[in-house]
C-alpha cells in the first residue's frame, strides 16, 4: 500500500507527548473538576483471540445480537458537550466487516467532523483491507503487543479458546499482524503498541520495544498488568519486579520513540524512596509522558448491545445507567456521587497527578486513603 492515509485531521493538533487528549488532567485543570470529554464505544464482544490477559475476557460471546441503533448512539454523543475523544473498542472491532461500515466508520466520520479525537483497539490480525476503511478517519489505531516472536503470541493469544488453535494458525495472524501494523503506520497511521508489564513480558520489554521501533509505531504504550477478568488468576508482579521493569526498559528504548506509561502504581506521595524517584525520572525523560487514567476521571464505557454505561469496560462496578434512557452527561453526574469516586479522587498539581487507577488501588493500596495524602514534591 503505497498511498498515505490523506483523511486526516490537519487542522487539529498534533497527538503528541505535548498534546495527550486523553489524559484527564487538562480538562480537570480547564473545569476545577473531572468532566465527562471521553466515551468509550463497545461496539462488538466478538474477537478471533483469546489472550490470557484479556481484560474483557468474560465478556467475549461467539454469537451476538442487535446494537442500538448508530442514531440513538450519535444522539447521546452529541448531548456531551465537552466531548473531545471517543475509543472504539471490543472484541475485535473489525470482526465483522459489516460493523466497520455500519457502526465504526460512521462513528470515526462523526467524531472527525466534530474535532473529537479518535482510538480504535484491535489486534490488526484480520484482513488489511478492514483497517484500510478505517485509516482515513482515526486517529489513534492502538494495538496489544507483548511478544518477542510467534511463539509468544500462540503461548499468549489462545489460552481461553474453547476450540484449540493450531500454532501455524497462529504464527500465520502473527506475520499478518506485523505486516498489517507496518503498512499501516507506513501510510501515516499513528499506530500506539500497548505492552503490559507482567509476569511473562517484564524481562524482556525492551526486546519487545525494539520491534515495535522496527515496525514503525509512532508510540509505545506501557501499562503494568492488573489482576481482572481473564487475568484475575494470573501472578502479579511485585512493585520492585515493575520498578525494576521500567528502569530497564528506559535504559534501553530507542530515545526517537514516543513512551507513553500509563495505569502506573507509583505516586509522588510515596513514603518510599524508590517509588519517588521512578516517578522522577519519569518526568525527566525526554519523549516519555505518563498518563493519568481516564477510566473513573473523564471517561464512561457504553456497551452497544444492551446501553448499558460502566465507569470502565472491564471495572466489577455494575452498570451506572443506560443510553436507551439516560444522557451520559447524567450518568456521569451519578459516578461522581459514587463512593469508589471520592475514594481516589485526590490531586496534587505540584505532581501532575490526579490519584490512582481503581485497580491499582485495589491490588496494590488496598488500606490507603489517597484524599489524605500529598505530593512530596
Ligand atoms: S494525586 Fe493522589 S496519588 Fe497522586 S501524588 Fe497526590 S495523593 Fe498521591
Amino acid at each position: 500500500m503505497s498511498e498515505s492515509f490523506s483523511l486526516s485531521s490537519t487542522f487539529l493538533p498534533e497527538i503528541s507527548p505535548l498534546y495527550d487528549p486523553w489524559d484527564p488532567l487538562p480538562a480537570y485543570r480547564k473545569y476545577g473538576e473531572h468532566r465527562l470529554t471521553s466515551v468509550e464505544l463497545t461496539v462488538t464482544n466478538l474477537c478471533n483471540m483469546r489472550c490470557e490477559h484479556c481484560a474483557v475476557g468474560e465478556s467475549l460471546t461467539l454469537r451476538e445480537g442487535k446494537r442500538l441503533p448508530l442514531a440513538d448512539v450519535l444522539r447521546r454523543l452529541d448531548e456531551v458537550e465537552q466531548l473531545e475523544t471517543i475509543s472504539i473498542t471490543g472484541g475485535e472491532p473489525s470482526f465483522h466487516a459489516k460493523t466497520v461500515h455500519e457502526y465504526i466508520v460512521p462513528l470515526l466520520k462523526y467524531a472527525r467532523a466534530r474535532g473529537v479525537r479518535s482510538q480504535i483497539n484491535s489486534n490488526l490480525t484480520l484482513d488489511l483491507a478492514r483497517y484500510e476503511a478505517i485509516a482515513p478517519y482515526l486517529d489513534v489505531m492502538h494495538i496489544s503487543f507483548n511478544y518477542l516472536n510467534e511463539d509468544d503470541f500462540y503461548q499468549v493469544g489462545f489460552v481461553r479458546s474453547e476450540h484449540a488453535t493450531s500454532r501455524e494458525t497462529a504464527a500465520k495472524m502473527y506475520d499478518k499482524m506485523l505486516d498489517n501494523t507496518r503498512e499501516l503506520a507506513k501510510g501515516g497511521l499513528f499506530v500506539s503498541a500497548e505492552s503490559m508489564i507482567n509476569f511473562r513480558t517484564h524481562e524482556k520489554l525492551v526486546g519487545i520495544h525494539e520491534l515495535i521501533v522496527q515496525m514503525g509505531c509512532q508510540r509505545h504504550e506501557v501499562h503494568p498488568m492488573y489482576p481482572s477478568a481473564f487475568a484475575s488468576n494470573l501472578p502479579v508482579l511485585t512493585l520492585d519486579q515493575t520498578r525494576a521493569a521500567i528502569h530497564k526498559l528506559l535504559d534501553g528504548r530507542d530515545k526517537n520513540l514516543w513512551m507513553l506509561f500509563g495505569t502506573l502504581p507509583f505516586y509522588a506521595c510515596s513514603m518510599l524512596e524508590e517509588d519517588r524517584s521512578i516517578v522522577a525520572r519519569l518526568r525527566n525523560e525526554s519523549g516519555v509522558t505518563v498518563r493519568n487514567d481516564p477510566d473513573g476521571r473523564n471517561r464512561l464505557n457504553v456497551n452497544l448491545f444492551t446501553g448499558d454505561v460502566y465507569v470502565t469496560d472491564f471495572s466489577d462496578v455494575p452498570p451506572l445507567g443506560n443510553a436507551m434512557h439516560d444522557r451520559l452527561d447524567q450518568v456521569f453526574a451519578r459516578w461522581r456521587q459514587h463512593p469508589l469516586y471520592a475514594k481516589v479522587g485526590c490531586y496534587c498539581p505540584a505532581a501532575s497527578c490526579c490519584g490512582p487507577n481503581l485497580l491499582v488501588a485495589d491490588t496494590y493500596y488496598k488500606d490507603v486513603d489517597f484524599t489524605k495524602r500529598h505530593a512530596f514534591i
